[in-house]
């Protein structure tokens, strides 16, 4: 079994940022970038970024994954298009399993992200209007110019979808937020400050029952869950914000986890509970959720991993 200094799992952002560092500082990392996973990420899902610094004209999200891969590569990261499915981080060197390929390494680095939930309806899915009006990401998609001035439709309601829908307040004429009980679970600050918005409007009781569009997103189609009795809305946007799944399930408890299923660091840090062992990105981040984030934490796990291997006399 080849015997490895440092070993990333991950494709998005942070991954790749802490394989470009590693391998500059001739780690030679091995990145297990997946498969079934979805190699490149989430910005792999959506069409133009445009906060992601140096691109002042935008770029699409897979065009920036791919440049992000070649300079990983291009330093001398050896990239697996396979997934991990096991880790074993109580001895060491730590094992990490992947589809075909297992190795051995002094230190980890996990960068596998998180899945944003969609709601599977007919007009949503790809293919149809998702990414024409459809997302998941009110604060990477809200300020283009599709949304400005439409009624945009949040689904959802805990304090994703009440943060959501207040930043969309600056670009949408009116903003409606679809719950399907009858009261937030959002904070009671939060609740408060919708509730009383002049620009933001609460639909109770209610569900998404389809998306309807030529080439974007038009109208939808939204169902009572008391009466069953289904109306019709002029929309030009709809958001999901029902959350996000940490992808930690291979890890199956070897790390320590926050209740919510995120990777507990270290405040300030990339230190997971296991010495070694370091998380970045939206793994680890259920609050800021973004490319240049993950970029940020993939760089902090890189430098946090080279120094623990040199003081251990790995590097
Ligand atoms: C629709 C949409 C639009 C967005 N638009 C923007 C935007 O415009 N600007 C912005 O800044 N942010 C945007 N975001 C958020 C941004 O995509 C994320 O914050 C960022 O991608 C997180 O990066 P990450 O490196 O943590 O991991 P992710 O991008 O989540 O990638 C992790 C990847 O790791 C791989 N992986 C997972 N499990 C395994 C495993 N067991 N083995 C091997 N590999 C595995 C998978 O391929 C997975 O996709 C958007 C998100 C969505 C959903």
């Amino acid at each position: 079994m080849e015997r490895k200094k440092l070993v990333i799992i991950g494709s998005g952002p942070a991954a790749y940022t802490a394989a470009i560092y590693a391998a500059r500082a001739n780690l030679h990392p091995l990145v297990f970038e997946g498969f079934y996973s979805g190699p490149g990420g989430q910005l792999m899902t959506t069409t133009e970024v445009e906060n992601y610094p140096g691109f002042p004209d935008g770029v699409t999200g897979p065009a920036l994954m791919e440049m992000m891969r070649k300079q990983a590569e291009k330093f001398g990261t050896t990239i697996l298009t396979e997934d991990v499915i096991e880790v074993t981080l109580g001895s060491r060197p730590f094992i990490v399993k992947g589809g075909t390929t297992t190795v051995s390494t002094e230190a980890l680095i996990i960068a596998t992200g998180a899945t944003a939930k969609r709601l599977d309806v007919p007009g949503t899915r790809d293919g149809e209007l998702w990414q024409k009006g459809v997302t998941a990401c009110a604060v990477c998609d809200g300020a283009a110019p599709l949304f400005r001035d439409k009624d945009l439709y949040v689904f959802g309601g805990g304090d994703t979808a009440v943060e959501e829908a207040i930043f969309l307040t600056k670009y949408g004429k009116k903003v409606y937020i679809v719950h399907r009980r009858e009261e937030l679970r959002a904070s009671k600050v939060m609740a408060e400050r919708v509730l009383k918005h002049p620009k933001i409007e609460m639909i109770w009781n209610h569900v998404l029952v389809k998306v309807e569009g030529d080439k974007v997103v038009s109208r939808v189609v939204l169902k009572d869950v008391n009466s069953n009795a289904e109306t019709t809305h002029d929309a030009g946007g709809v958001f999901f914000a029902i959350g996000h799944t940490p992808n930690t399930a291979f890890l199956k408890g070897q790390v320590e986890l926050h209740p919510n299923g995120y990777i507990k660091v270290k405040e300030g840090t990339s230190y997971t509970n296991i010495e070694g062992v370091f998380a970045a990105g939206d793994v680890q981040d259920h609050v800021y959720r973004q490319a240049v984030t993950a970029a940020g934490s993939g760089c902090m796990a890189a430098l946090d991993a080279e120094r623990w291997l040199s003081e251990k006399g790995h590097a």
